[in-house]
């Protein structure tokens, strides 16, 4: 976890964690943390994470990223590390605007490691290189 988010987003995310550790499931009093502090991603970030949307691609190079499904079927890459996310949502409202702390994509990344819902894919350092290329094109 690094320190862009404000304490209170990274503690919830602490509690995500041990509630689901002990009980397997969010409480309703977390859930509503989420609401408020994330505000409506929280809800649509939980439901990518139920839909195992998430994965976390590594290469034997040390090169590590997060590629998320969105619910429009389109996949964007998340780096965790310097909290960036490939959405137009991002680029417009969490750096533009500043009026969110983050997409639901990253918020999904959190949960999906609080929650130990995130795939793992292993591919070549070619193909992560490829991967890369490819998203810069698409913008
Ligand atoms: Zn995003």
């Amino acid at each position: 976890m690094d320190a862009v988010l404000p304490a209170v987003a990274e503690e919830l995310l602490k509690e995500v964690k041990k509630s689901y550790q002990e009980n397997l499931r969010i409480t309703d009093e977390l859930l509503l943390g989420l609401k408020f502090v994330f505000g409506p991603s929280a809800l649509h970030a939980l439901d990518l994470v139920d839909q195992l949307s998430v994965t976390h691609v590594t290469c034997p190079s040390g090169r590590t990223l997060f590629q998320v499904l969105g619910s429009s079927g389109k996949s964007y890459i998340c780096y965790s590390s310097c909290h960036y996310c490939s959405c137009p949502a991002f680029a417009f409202s969490v750096l533009r605007k500043n009026d969110s702390l983050l997409c639901k994509h990253i918020l999904a990344v959190y949960l999906s490691q609080a929650m130990k819902a995130c795939q793992e894919l292993t591919i070549s350092n070619q193909q992560m290189s490829q991967m890369l290329l490819s998203k810069d094109d698409e913008k």
